[in-house]
């Protein structure tokens, strides 16, 4: 795996897996913009996710709902009063902070100073973030008692008070310049789920227990993005809303948990790379029961949050719904008058309306990959001393499948071959299949190790009855190519006629 942040940044940006967004402005922060193999490796992490989640299960539904919303759903979803970080500005440089990121970084005498002041009422961090944003007048006080704010700048005053600050991007819709013509770009792809939930049900006649499941972009405003695409503005999510009916929902908790953790180790990110946070009470979002929160040992940053697992009781679809009070809710909701819909579903059991209880299972597609390119990322040295960087990607993440390259790229006996196993290796709808003449073979066997491709064909002259190079041809070769290994470096002489099941069988 990668020992740290910036061999990765730099194999993404040299080989054109992803660069900084607007890059020849100056750079967007937080924006990430995905190259001509970054690209092919999300849509193959996005596929075997679809693939497993959806087409693999007969409990599933897709969905793609729309990025921009109507800003009810996003006040009665909560995230217009509760999706908000705590932050702080620095009045001599007019920064804007995180505070929990803030505290992270100060010295392990602040960080002490800090939890010791939250001791009397909180036990962790945090429980501190929590506290900040319900009372951030008492936090900020204990802050400032433990000489925290001190330690900030070395000079008292130039922090202000903590302030939660909302990181939903908001938008004008049509041309009117009215108050109310705004939406938000949704935070989440969750909320589209649960606003069509009634319409799935109606389209679909699905019966509990059932899912819904997306992949999109979500917007967050986040006040220090950082960390190349670990924390960024415009994300992708992958996310499941499993609807069950309440008393059931443990058991399919315990199910996805296990479920996604055999999906991680699928796409070679082991379990022991991985460790379940399950989120103690005091830390839990206001919907949740319970979160089991997936940290990965990403290089450099340690142990960080890949995918949330929450149970969300029957919190949004009571948010969301009409006539809340017939419906018996466990969870605790603000009122709704807005909402047309009932969000219920007959019980399977006694056929009276209830609102099931959603298990959630949300992945970011950019923290995935580069999980998998990290797990990937290999340094060998090989017998001749030299050193090779090698993306020891599973076959089916791999963005190029096949390299296929003619030995001499002038030579029409020998191109015209090569460029018609490469149409026939695409038909067989592996993915992209490259047609490789852009240089000498040696640099294109290390660009393809460090991208990397599962197998390199070459055709040669022996391929086409040509003697070569001082040499006369082999017959026996006639009409063989080599196919080079990735991982093993072994090199195989195969038929042509053999290549398409010989390739096939390797990359599914
Ligand atoms: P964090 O605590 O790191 O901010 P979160 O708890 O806010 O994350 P969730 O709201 O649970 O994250 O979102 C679900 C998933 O979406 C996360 O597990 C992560 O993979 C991804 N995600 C969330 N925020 C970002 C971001 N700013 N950049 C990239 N991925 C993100």
């Amino acid at each position: 795996p990668a020992q740290n942040m910036e061999e990765l940044v730099s194999l993404c940006k040299r080989r054109g897996f992803i660069f900084q967004g607007s890059e020849i402005y100056g750079g967007l922060q937080g924006f990430y913009d995905y190259g001509p193999l970054g690209v092919e490796l999300k849509n193959n992490i996005k596929a075997a996710w679809w693939r497993s989640n959806v087409y693999e299960r007969d409990d599933m539904e897709g969905l793609d709902a729309s990025i921009i919303m109507h800003r009810l759903v996003l006040k009665h979803s909560g995230h217009e009063a509760t999706f908000s970080d705590p932050m702080v500005d620095n009045r001599k440089t007019k920064k804007r902070y995180r505070l929990d990121h803030l505290v992270k970084e100060q010295k392990p005498a602040v960080q002490q100073a800090v939890a010791d002041a939250m001791e009397q009422s909180l036990d962790n961090f945090p429980a501190l973030v929590q506290a900040l944003v319900k009372k951030p007048a008492q936090a900020s006080a204990a802050l400032i008692s433990a000489g925290v704010r001190d330690a900030f700048s070395g000079e008292v005053g130039d922090w202000t008070e903590p302030k939660p600050f909302n990181m939903m991007f908001k938008t004008t819709i049509g041309p009117t310049a009215d108050e109310d013509s705004y939406g938000y770009l949704r935070p989440e792809t969750a909320q589209g789920i649960f606003t069509n939930f009634k319409n799935v049900v109606d389209a679909t006649s699905r019966r509990l227990p059932f899912g819904i499941a997306q992949i999109g972009k979500a917007f967050r405003n986040e006040i220090t993005p950082r960390n190349f695409i670990f924390r960024v503005r415009e994300l992708e999510q992958m996310e499941i809303e499993f609807f069950c009916t309440p008393g059931t929902d443990e058991d399919w908790h315990a199910h996805w948990l296990e479920k996604r953790l055999s999906w991680w180790e699928a796409q070679g990110v082991s379990r022991s790379k991985i460790e379940i946070l399950d989120v103690p009470p005091e830390d839990l979002a206001h919907y949740s029961k319970r979160t089991y929160d997936l940290m990965y040992d990403y290089p450099s940053l340690g142990f960080e949050e890949i995918e949330g697992i929450a149970n969300r009781s029957d919190y949004d679809l009571g948010s969301h719904t009409k006539s809340q009070s017939e419906l018996g809710l466990v969870a605790s909701v603000e009122e709704n008058n807005d909402s047309v819909a009932k969000l219920s579903i007959p019980h399977p059991d006694t056929n009276k309306p209830v609102v099931p209880f959603v298990i959630e299972p949300s992945a970011g597609v950019d923290r995935a990959l580069l999980a998998v390119m990290s797990e990937a990322f290999t340094k060998e040295t090989l017998e001749n001393g030299s050193e090779r960087i090698v993306l020891k990607l599973k076959p089916h993440l791999a963005p190029i499948k096949v390299a296929v390259i003619p030995l001499a790229r002038n030579r029409e006996e020998i191109t015209s071959v090569a460029k018609a196993i490469k149409a026939d290796l695409q038909s067989l709808g592996l993915g992209r299949v490259l047609y490789e003449d852009s240089g000498n073979i040696g640099k294109a066997y290390r660009r393809h190790d460090e991208v990397g491709t599962p197998f390199c064909v070459t055709v040669d002259f022996d391929t086409v009855g040509l003697g070569g190079e001082g040499k006369t041809s082999d017959p026996a070769l006639l009409r063989t190519v080599t196919v080079r290994d990735r991982d093993t470096l072994a090199q195989e002489r195969v038929q042509i006629a053999e290549l398409n099941a010989w390739i096939r069988s390797r990359l599914i």
